[in-house]
């Protein structure tokens, strides 16, 4: 992957199709769109049933279109309540044939969970620029979804922040002169807390990040550092560097979004405050820099930044996405698909927190490996590791 930007700077207007709108990301998305100055134009938002958020926005930003997902949830809109101007689309396959529209010059993929992958894939297939949080598309799906977007010249810029740190930081060097990527974790909730109490840690426990404010299922993979593990896989994809040369470090203040060290010796980080609109604002921008609304660094009123290797026996999800990381295949959908119906099965009630990663190593280690998956295969071993983890929690 070639990083070092040779581009004309380009000050047209691009056309955004966002994703997830309703979101965590989403929103922050629309809140990078609104103050571009016009660079960027909301275009098409799309979310799964939130109707009355998604109505509220479509009012604010008069896109072409909204879509919504859920066709059950569709049928409470009042269409004579759409903006005029604003047309509205029902059901996946509308949203994966209007995100090829060829007025669409960014595709910000922000749905949750595997549910994220066919539109992502569809927008690469029509040759988008994808800024991608999704970011289990990639640990789903990482050699298939990188081959598919060289094929088509569709590109992936990251959106997730550790993503994004590293590469703003490849920019620096050639990828032969990598010697090793650090991903930074804040560590959680639970960085401190005795590790024999996790058992019995709570929904509303896990929901409190110390730094982030995310949606639900994110913020639980951080409690339990499934998130990192899902990272390594997607690093490992994206920059196509292997396992081994991939570390993490807690870093409890999340300033320091990850780095990069060169053979000579060189680390290049990339630090900011916590605020995802920053890393949206890159991969919407790049290959050019823009003007926006991210809360900006003061160095003289945070001056302490502290690192220290992640406790392998408090956050034992990390050692999974480091062997699906290695092994590849079928491996990270398979986490994928068990941490999602663990997550689920956590905030229903029906799971411990540490049943999350005990369900998801349990499910990994006892999978049909394929090593070359096609889609089809990634769909099939997707639900079959879904249905492991609902008999696994009713034994
Ligand atoms: P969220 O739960 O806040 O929002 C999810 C969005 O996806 C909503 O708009 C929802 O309507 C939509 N959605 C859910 N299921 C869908 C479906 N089946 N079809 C279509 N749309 C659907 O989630 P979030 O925290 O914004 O995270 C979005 C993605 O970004 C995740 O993949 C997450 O890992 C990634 N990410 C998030 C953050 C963050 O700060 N929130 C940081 C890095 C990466
Ligand atoms: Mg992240």
């Amino acid at each position: 992957m070639q990083f070092s930007a040779s581009v004309p700077i380009d000050s047209a207007s691009l056309n955004v199709a966002v994703l997830g709108s309703t979101g965590s990301i989403g929103s922050s998305t629309l809140d990078v769109i609104r103050g571009s100055n016009g660079r960027l134009v909301p275009f098409l938002l799309a979310a799964h049933r939130s109707t009355t958020a998604l109505l509220a926005q479509a009012q604010a930003c008069r896109p072409r279109w909204i879509v919504v997902v859920d066709p059950a949830a569709a049928g409470e809109i009042d269409r004579a309540a759409l903006p005029a101007g604003t047309q509205l689309a029902i059901g996946p396959e509308a949203l994966d044939e209007l995100v090829k529209s060829p007025e669409i010059d960014r595709v910000v993929a922000a749905i949750v969970g595997a549910a994220g992958l066919r539109s992502t894939w569809a927008a690469l297939e029509a040759g988008k620029t994808v800024a991608l949080a999704n970011k289990e598309t990639l640990v789903m799906a990482g050699p298939l979804v990188m081959r598919l977007a060289e094929q088509t010249g569709g590109k992936i810029v990251p959106v997730d922040s550790e993503h994004s740190a590293i590469h703003q930081a490849l920019r620096a060097g050639s990828a032969s002169e990598v010697s090793r990527i650090v991903l930074t974790a804040s560590g959680g909730p639970f960085r401190l807390r005795p590790i024999e109490t996790l058992v019995s840690v709570t929904s509303a426990e896990a929901l409190q990040h110390p730094t982030w404010s995310m949606g639900p299922k994110i913020t639980i993979d951080s409690a339990t550092m499934m998130n990192k593990s899902l990272e390594l896989i997607e690093a490992r994809w994206l920059f196509d560097v292997p396992a081994e040369k991939l570390g993490v470090l807690v870093h409890p203040q999340s300033i320091v979004h990850s780095m990069v060290e060169f053979i000579d010796g060189s680390v290049m980080a990339q630090l900011s405050p916590p605020d995802m609109r920053l890393p949206i604002q890159y991969a919407l921008g790049y290959p050019q820099r823009i003007a926006g609304p991210a809360r900006r660094f003061d160095f003289s009123k945070n001056t302490s930044l502290e690192f220290e290797p992640p406790d392998p026996r408090r956050f034992p999800a990390l050692r999974l996405g480091y062997e699906a990381a290695a092994r590849g295949g079928t491996s990270g959908c398979v986490l994928n698909a068990a941490n999602e119906e663990a997550v689920r099965g956590f905030l229903a009630g029906e799971l411990r927190f540490t049943d999350i990663v005990e369900v998801c190593a349990r499910v990994l280690s006892e999978h049909p490996f394929q090593a070359d998956p096609s889609l089809d295969d990634i769909r099939r071993i997707d639900a079959w590791a879904r249905q492991e983890v609902v008999s696994w929690a009713c034994v």
